[in-house]
């Protein structure tokens, strides 16, 4: 998911509708703005893509200084308007809105005790016990509300939070999603990523560091209250592998450089000697296959289109839907495929029918030999924190080798970055990432009892 905040600001709505826009590629099922005026607060949520639901006149609806918004894929809880964000709940003591990104791992046990207590919840989202534990808090300050109502909540989250008219931000203490802070003129903005400051012209102040609560005041103020990062971070290095866009910077580093550094790397360990040129699957391995070229000398060709009217495959919630979606998304170019020694870069390969249905494309265009390398290791597990991997059962890699990987997908050779390669090779490694879904290395117990993933 997406998320993006911003205070004290007279177009608060305005600029976090902006900041969504680049914040799309994070969740594509739907999408939420709500603005904070004089007590006052309003929500438009909305399934569906950011340029279709916000229409001029469902914006001017939408005043005030304060405003947050979010755009949402399924991790927990099913792919409905119920289940979209920002939540937006008021009682007694005012309102809450909150944006969630990320996925708590003891949400269930969390929501049973709240519901033996008397809660009734309306959706099936995790992030909703963070809203009742919220209202319920006792302590005084908006920021000492959230530190209370995360006690005991286990797994990844970065959060931004409207308590009454103050604007709060918040990192889980192990870091796993990304949280930037930034400043507009007087106004402060928090963003995902870098690219949704961007956008509106704010400048980046800094990370949200783990652990961190930030509060901004009605009156501008900003306070930090620091729970202590925990000694050892799990930032998601799947962030750079594939997830973030390349003009953004995430745990303050250019997903750019990330990417390239990982396509270099690629190249050292696994060359492809006589081969004619490298392309990539555009666009989330467009950087990588830059790093290939570089180092391996190959040239790099355009030698995949792709309709940009097409959303990322893998956020249709159905299978039937993805592979559907192969052919009406790339097309190759047959003009530099024709009877030619190809590399083909992509960042990950998960169920491998895209990558499959990618080759055999690939092929038919009369390339002689299809060379396939990821610039990341295997995926052998689900991830709990937050990216919308499928089961374990769906992942191609957790049950067949390098091997049977590449005769399954019809390559002539396959090579995977190493786990140490891409540790690395990314910004502030080795240390201080989650890279379970690649390793088996889980840090938690895997998500609470009952359906984990309420979906589909
Ligand atoms: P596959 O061959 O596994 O179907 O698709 C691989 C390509 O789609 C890669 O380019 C990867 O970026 C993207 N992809 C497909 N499905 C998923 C998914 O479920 N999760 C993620 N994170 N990426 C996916
Ligand atoms: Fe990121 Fe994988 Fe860890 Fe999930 S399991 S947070 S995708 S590295
Ligand atoms: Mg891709």
């Amino acid at each position: 998911c997406g998320i993006f905040g911003i205070s004290g600001h007279p177009e608060a709505a305005a600029l976090t509708h902006l900041g969504l826009y680049s914040l799309q590629h994070r969740g594509q099922e739907s999408a939420g703005i709500v603005a904070v005026k004089d007590g006052d607060v309003k929500a438009i949520r909305a399934m569906g893509l950011v340029s279709d639901q916000f229409s001029a006149e469902r914006m001017r609806t939408l005043a005030g200084p304060v405003a947050l918004g979010h755009t949402r894929y399924s991790t927990a809880g099913s792919s409905t308007i119920e289940n979209a964000q920002p939540a937006l709940v008021h009682f007694k003591g005012g309102h809450i809105a909150l944006a969630h990104n990320g996925n708590l791992t003891n949400a269930l046990d969390i929501r049973g005790q709240l519901e033996d207590d008397g809660s009734i919840f309306s959706s099936s989202a995790d992030s909703e016990v963070i809203v009742h534990r919220l209202a319920k808090a006792k302590a005084e300050k908006p920021e000492e509300k959230l530190a209370e109502a995360l006690v005991g909540i286990e797994g990844a989250y970065s959060l931004l939070v409207v308590i009454g008219d103050t604007l709060v931000a918040a990192r889980d203490p192990l870091g796993w999603r990304p949280l930037v802070l930034g400043r507009l003129n007087g106004a402060y903005v928090f963003a995902s990523e870098t690219c949704a400051l961007d956008i509106v012209g704010a400048t980046v102040e800094r990370e949200v560091k783990p652990g961190e609560i930030i509060a901004i005041g009605p009156d501008g103020s900003l306070r930090s209250l620091e729970r202590g990062a925990a000694t050892k971070l799990h930032r998601c290095v799947f962030e750079y592998v594939y997830f973030a866009r390349p003009d953004s910077s995430v745990f303050g580093g250019s997903v750019d450089r990330a990417r390239r550094a990982l396509g270099r790397r690629l190249a050292q360990e696994h060359p492809a000697p006589g081969a004619d040129l490298v392309f990539a699957v555009p666009d989330s391995s467009n950087s990588a296959a830059l790093g290939f070229s570089e180092i391996s000398g190959l040239p790099l060709e355009l030698a995949l289109i792709r309709n940009h009217y097409v959303g990322r495959t893998f956020i249709q919630p159905t299978q039937s839907g993805r592979d559907a979606k192969v052919k009406v998304k790339y097309n190759p170019v047959r003009e530099i495929l024709d009877g030619k020694k190809v590399v083909m870069v992509d960042d990950s390969i998960v169920r491998g029918t895209t990558t499959k249905g990618l080759v055999a494309l690939i092929r038919a265009a009369g390339a002689k030999e299809v060379h396939m390398r990821v610039s990341s290791p295997p995926i052998t597990g689900p991830c709990w924190y937050g990216i919308d991997t499928p089961d374990r059962d769906q992942l191609i890699a957790a049950k067949h080798s390098v091997e049977d990987i590449a005769r399954l997908i019809g390559v002539d050779s396959l090579g995977y970055l190493s786990l140490d390669g891409m540790l690395g090779a990314v910004p502030g490694g080795p240390e201080g990432f989650c890279h379970a879904c690649f390793s088996g290395q889980y840090p938690t117990q895997p998500p609470s009892v009952g359906p984990v993933r309420l979906k589909r």
